[in-house]
């Protein structure tokens, strides 16, 4: 069977500037890749006409969907549906149905005028089948080609999102016999990736072609992720997990997860499972581990608070830090961490607390403590560890590296406390 691929095109010169962001490429690919589509390629354009139309060319070349997002407002620099009434040999029509949905849309919903840009947004080209837009005034439009499928749609992501969850994922999965996509992820921390790669380079030559292994290293943590294709589902589930039994053992050591989920949804399962509480005080991070835990839906469940104690007033007036251990071991110390760490487990009444306090830079360090030196201090009711860091990068990366082996060193005494 002929397999299938899509690639996105996202059009707009904010995109190629850097001003906005491309998110809507990153969402497609994601559920494409649920569906079992293999995207070929990402490609971002300018509103150029010509490189509108080559870039459809070539892409076309390649790949059987063709998903284009961008350009098709109601202003001057939307030049994608005139472009493609242009490229599929069609002429512009009032779709009357979208007319009488933005006409009610602006009578009895936005209850504003509708002017004739509004209207302009019910033309389409004739050669395309229009695909409803209930988040917005802009349609979707499919064209077919060659067995190949063109689909426009808006840039504005809700919308976007909308008409792919809604007509675009089913179109694609009753049009083409799509196959399967499975992935296996596994989270391991305190090892780097050469070194992962040798521990299970014997492994790696066992992997049939038709499964991929990715090496996806992240603030100081790999994930490893086994990737396969297959016309044949139940046989490469059998495949899949068997290689990842072999690989999560094969790292067991450094393992933390065998899901894909981020470390403050790991800590979150751990503490919901056995009813335990959380509490934090953080220097350098400033909250960040604080937000990080509390990104999590259900998190107010485990996580108490935060003091972000910053300076050595509010260490030392709300977080009962020692003014000794303030003076002699300072602020970025293994014996402040401690009884930051102490009190505010204390303060909070809670099962566990994580204390972290650095020098993040640029600029504040001393001869023994440089940028990047970070005191990172757990406990539980019963036990605490310590752990001094040196990271070697900027501000803000310093401070998620923080975070992030802080959460980790959390997630280690909670699963030795068992
Ligand atoms: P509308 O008809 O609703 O204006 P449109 O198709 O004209 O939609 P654009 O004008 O290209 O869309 O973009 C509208 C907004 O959508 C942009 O200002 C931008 O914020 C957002 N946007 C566009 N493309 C992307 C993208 N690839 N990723 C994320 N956001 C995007
Ligand atoms: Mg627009």
């Amino acid at each position: 069977m002929k397999k299938v691929f899509a690639t996105i095109i996202t059009i707009g010169d904010e995109l190629l500037i850097g001003q906005v962001i491309d998110t809507n490429s990153a969402w497609i690919a994601q559920e494409l890749n649920k569906i079992g589509v293999p995207v070929k390629h990402r490609v971002a354009v300018g509103d150029v006409y010509e490189d509108i139309w080559n870039t459809l060319d070539e892409e076309s070349k390649q790949a059987d969907i063709i998903l284009i997002t961008g350009g098709l407002g109601p202003t001057a620099d939307d030049i994608t549906k005139p472009l493609l009434c242009e490229y599929f040999g069609g002429k512009m029509i009032m779709h009357q149905p979208t007319l009488d949905y933005i006409t009610d849309l602006f009578e009895n919903i936005l209850k504003r005028p509708m002017i004739d840009r509004n209207r302009k947004q019910a033309e389409v080209p004739d050669v395309c089948t229009v695909l409803k837009n209930e988040r917005g005034t802009a349609p979707g439009m499919l064209f077919e080609k060659n067995g190949k499928i063109f689909v426009a749609l808006p840039g504005v992501p809700h919308e976007m999102k909308w008409i792919m969850s809604n007509h675009v994922l089913n179109i694609i999965t009753q049009k083409f016999n799509t196959g399967f996509i499975e992935h296996r992820t596994l989270l391991t921390a305190g090892v780097g990736e050469s070194f992962l790669a040798e521990m299970i380079k014997d492994f790696e030559t066992t992997i049939p072609s038709h499964i991929k292994l990715a090496y996806l290293p992240n603030y100081g943590m790999v994930r490893l992720r086994l990737t396969g294709f297959s016309n044949d589902k139940k046989t490469l589930i059998h495949e899949i997990d068997t290689l990842f039994y072999t690989l999560k053992n094969l790292v067991k050591e450094f393992l933390v997860i065998d899901e894909d989920i981020p470390m403050e949804v790991v800590i979150g399962k751990l503490l919901n499972e056995r009813k335990q509480t959380i509490a934090t005080a953080e220097s350098c991070t400033g909250g960040y581990i604080a937000h990080l835990l509390t990104s999590i839906p259900g998190s107010s469940s485990y996580y108490e608070g935060s003091v972000i104690s910053y300076s050595y007033a509010v260490k030392e007036n709300v977080l009962k830090v020692q003014n000794k251990t303030l003076n002699t071991a300072g602020a970025v110390s293994e014996e402040t961490v401690k009884e930051m760490v102490m009190n505010v487990m204390q303060i909070m009444n809670t099962d566990y607390a994580i204390a972290v306090s650095g020098i993040m830079g640029p600029g504040g360090e001393t001869a023994e403590k440089p940028i990047g030196t970070a005191w990172v201090a757990v406990a539980s009711k019963n036990n605490i560890i310590t752990q001094k860091f040196h990271f070697r990068f900027d501000r803000a990366r310093n401070i998620q590296l923080t975070a992030t082996n802080a959460l980790n060193l959390m997630r280690q005494l909670i699963v030795d406390n068992r």
